[in-house]
């Protein structure tokens, strides 16, 4: 316990670790003690806090890793019941360990920081931003139409072209993304992995043909994966075609599927 009575708002930014122990310890101790010297209220800004707290990113702020993987789930279903397009961006700072090996780890977490503050900015509030993991970033788009996708990360791949960050008075680094795209599948009640999977995919072939640049699934129908379509039409289907067995009405015919 802190040596201050706990009122009952809490600053994330202040939030201690030792504090939430000394509570939690307090409280198994005795209920009595609890409920007169801590407000209930502050227990519960406790434990919302730390729930945020455990969605976050602590360098960048953004939502971290967890939290994309609950937004993904969303999307996933909710454009298997619309039909509606939601498009994932796998983003990741070219050669960035080159920042870290000339300028030192902390003009490499200046760079993350600034990253973060330029994709944010070329967002709807809708859409999220997150810090996937090391200098690789997930940008989820809810209602964005299979048109529009390139433009969007166009838009980000170039606002982070043109932003220079500073990392000391007299230098500012120039840095550059690549970004793999993927549409959820329509209709298709998927999994996170194997959408992540495909904008991976996106993303290598960006890196591949040279940094710096976009690369989005053509078309998200015919890039469905055998274990995709295991998920819709059922275990029977092989990449060989059903075996014995008449296919589905709507099932995928030749070659291409
Ligand atoms: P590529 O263009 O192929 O992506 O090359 P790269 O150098 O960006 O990729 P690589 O995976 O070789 O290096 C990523 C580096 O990111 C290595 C690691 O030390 C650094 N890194 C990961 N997390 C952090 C962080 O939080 N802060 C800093 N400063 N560096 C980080
Ligand atoms: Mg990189
Ligand atoms: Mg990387």
């Amino acid at each position: 316990m802190t040596d201050a009575q706990p009122s009952a708002s809490i600053r994330l930014r202040d939030l201690q670790l030792a504090t939430a122990h000394a509570l939690v310890a307090q409280s198994l101790g005795s209920e009595q003690a609890l409920r007169e010297q801590v407000p209930l209220q502050y227990l519960q800004n406790l434990i919302d806090g730390l729930c945020e707290l455990s969605l976050k990113d602590p360098l960048t702020g953004l939502p971290n890793r967890r939290h994309v993987g609950a937004v993904l789930e969303r999307e996933i279903d909710r454009v298997a019941r619309s039909g509606e397009g939601a498009l994932l961006l796998m983003l990741d700072i070219d050669h960035f360990k080159r920042v870290n090996d000339s300028h030192g780890h902390l003009a490499g977490d200046i760079v993350l920081q600034s990253v973060a503050r330029t994709l944010e900015s070329c967002v709807r509030p809708m859409d999220t931003v997150a810090r996937y993991g090391g200098e690789e970033f997930a940008i989820v788009l809810p209602a964005c139409q299979f048109g529009f996708g390139r433009v969007v990360a166009e838009r980000m791949r170039r606002a982070i072209e043109a932003t220079p960050v500073r990392i000391s008075p007299s230098l500012a680094l120039n840095v550059t993304v690549s970004i793999g795209g993927a549409f959820a599948l329509q209709w298709i009640r998927s999994t996170t992995n194997l959408w992540i999977d495909r904008a991976d995919a996106e993303l290598y072939k960006a890196k591949l043909a040279g940094r710096n640049r976009v690369s989005i699934e053509e078309q998200p129908d015919s890039s469905v994966s055998a274990e995709e379509k295991s998920l819709l039409f059922g275990p029977l289907y092989t990449p060989s075609g059903w075996g014995d067995l008449p296919p589905p009405v709507d099932a995928p015919t030749g070659s291409a599927h």
